[in-house]
């Protein structure tokens, strides 16, 4: 990795200073951390950085189908770098159940960075975060959550049918009773760790249920049943662009022994709170992405020259590295704002509270508009290198690729404006959205910050106000609208602890994305801004 990376072999915790500020902002108890942190990233600059790069281009998963005895096993073979890696980040998982909450968490999944290593993690969480809230009485089910949590075994969930990933409610797998068990038959169609994976969470159709999303329920489905035999098998692996450390494939159902998680009749509600903890992942991925390309390049723009300057030294360059860092400012500050919040509200339940359904906006929030700034800036910092940018020899080009599938799994941008528009009409969560954003906004008392309050309340009331398909037709570009006044909110509230850097931040932000206009040029002879942590 030493000749193909600059971001190789550094500390990604020590340099990212907008990580840093963010966390010491959102998350009281970073300090208990920091020292881990900082080891954590020194292990995710050098091991992790080099394992993922393997994995995707040498080694991704293979699925074998036979064991050498000619039985069907359906298991992947992963190479020894990913087992090594997931066997020692399997620790990160168990945090929120350990007392020491979501930021530490979500703050170790963007270190590891990588969105396929980052997707085992999340799903393996995710089947914890359903068992350990909502089930009871499944046999052995301390043991399955502690394994889970410790890297013996791995998680998935599987929702996803052929028919529709958007539309749940098309979900055509039944579950049928048999004595403590229930027997699912169908097929699930992205099924990301199969073969990997020792259990699953999956959503599957009671009989007598509902058509529609009501009638799901949630399923803790184990790979092999209680005779120890194969409970479902692998069709294939799917063959994609990028995310190539985790394998999705394709799984048939046919009276696979699972087991009920909770109430049958919550199960969709069990389903959507889950994608809130992968949203919030998927929001992290999209800035760690960004972030690894942006390390490169800051790597890459101290040593190359052209037109006798080093590339740092350009204008234009400059401006470059101002988008790259107002971006990952603001979109971390916009991820561990939704972090925090879910910290504080994880544990509501059915039918939810108020804080629940402000948490579940902001997730939408950052889910989107996160997956925006990693598509540009990695796409940014491919441009960046050059024609070596576009070489897949070298580490660059790869962060691009993982960054484009953060806007579609977990739902595509049209689906969180749909979802979001239900908190607005239904939740009505604009109130206590605008109290905290107001206050924050208040304080900052500039007349960019004036501006950025009017369009949450413009925008917000809008939504309120429309109704069926004018709607739904206005909802996205709410969404990201919205999303960007936020970000000058948070990012003037950073800037009452985290120093003066925050606020021109904020008003850079402030001038692309609300105004739509270029950075000022100020911002040329101003490194604290663009410069980043190593070259400050
Ligand atoms: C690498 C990878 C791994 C995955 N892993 C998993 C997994 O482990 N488990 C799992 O359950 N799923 C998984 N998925 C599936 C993923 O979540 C879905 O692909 C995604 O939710 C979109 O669903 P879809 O593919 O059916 O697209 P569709 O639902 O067909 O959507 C197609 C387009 O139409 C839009 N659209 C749909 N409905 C509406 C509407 N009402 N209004 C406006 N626009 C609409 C969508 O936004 C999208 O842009 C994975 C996908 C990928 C690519």
């Amino acid at each position: 990795m030493d000749h193909i990376s600059y971001a190789y072999g550094t500390n990604h915790f020590d340099q990212d200073q907008e990580l840093k500020a963010v966390l010491r902002h959102f998350w009281a108890d970073h300090n208990v951390h920091w020292s881990t942190l900082s080891q954590f990233g020194q292990w995710a600059g050098q091991e992790i950085y080099e394992a993922v790069y393997h994995i995707d281009h040498e080694a991704p998963p293979v699925l074998i189908a036979h064991d050498l005895d000619g039985q069907r096993i359906d298991r992947v073979r992963l190479s020894p770098a990913e087992k090594r890696i997931l066997t020692e980040t399997a620790w990160i998982m168990a945090s929120p159940y350990q007392g020491q909450g979501w930021p530490y968490h979500y703050a170790l999944l963007y270190l590891v960075g990588d969105p396929g290593i980052g997707c085992i993690l999340t799903i393996t969480g995710q089947t914890v975060y359903a068992l350990n809230k909502y089930a009871q009485g499944i046999p052995d089910q301390a043991r399955i959550q502690s394994d889970l949590l410790s890297g013996k075994a791995w998680g998935a969930t599987w929702m996803t049918e052929s028919q529709g990933g958007s539309d749940l409610g098309a979900n055509q797998t039944v579950a049928e009773p048999r004595g403590d068990v229930w027997l699912l038959t169908g097929d699930k169609y992205f099924a990301s760790g199969a073969g990997l994976n020792d259990y699953a969470i999956t959503t599957a159709r009671p009989q007598g249920f509902p058509a529609g999303p009501k009638g799901l329920a949630l399923f803790l489905l184990p790979r092999l049943n209680p005779k120890g035999t194969l409970n479902y098998h692998v069709r294939r692996l799917k063959d994609k662009s990028a995310t190539r450390a985790v394998p999705s494939g394709e799984v048939e159902l046919n009276g696979s022994e699972a087991y009920l998680i909770g109430n049958a009749a919550e199960g969709i509600y069990y389903t959507l709170e889950n994608l809130t903890v992968s949203r919030l992942a998927n929001a992290v991925a999209a800035m760690a992405t960004g972030k690894k390309a942006h390390l490169e390049v800051l790597g890459r723009v101290a040593r190359r020259t052209s037109f006798g300057r080093l590339l740092r030294d350009h204008p234009l360059i400059r401006r470059d590295l101002t988008d790259l860092a107002v971006r990952s400012a603001a979109g971390l500050a916009l991820t561990f704002y939704g972090i925090e919040k879910f910290d504080a509200s994880w544990r509501d339940r059915p039918p939810y509270t108020d804080r629940y359904h402000l948490t579940r906006f902001i997730t939408h929030l950052a889910k989107n508009r996160t997956a925006d700034h990693a598509a540009a800036m990695t796409q940014m910092g491919m441009e960046l290198f050059g024609g070596l940018g576009f070489l897949e020899e070298y580490a660059v080009a790869r962060w691009h690729r993982e960054a484009l599938i953060t806007p579609i799994w977990e739902g595509p941008s049209n689906i969180q404006a749909l979802d979001f528009l239900e908190t607005i009409q239904r939740h009505k969560v604009q109130d206590s959205f605008l109290d905290d954003l107001g206050t924050r906004l208040e304080r900052a008392g500039t007349s960019v910050a004036t501006q950025a309050m009017a369009v949450l309340e413009e925008r917000l009331s809008r939504l309120a106000s429309l109704n069926g398909r004018e709607a739904q037709w206005y909802a996205k570009d709410g969404l990201t609208v919205i999303a960007d006044a936020a970000q000058v909110a948070l990012l003037y509230s950073m800037a009452q602890d985290q120093g003066e850097r925050y606020a021109k931040l904020a008003e850079l932000y402030a001038a692309r994305f609300l105004d739509h206009q270029e950075y000022p040029a100020w911002v040329d002879t101003d490194q604290d801004v663009w410069g980043g942590e190593r070259h400050a």
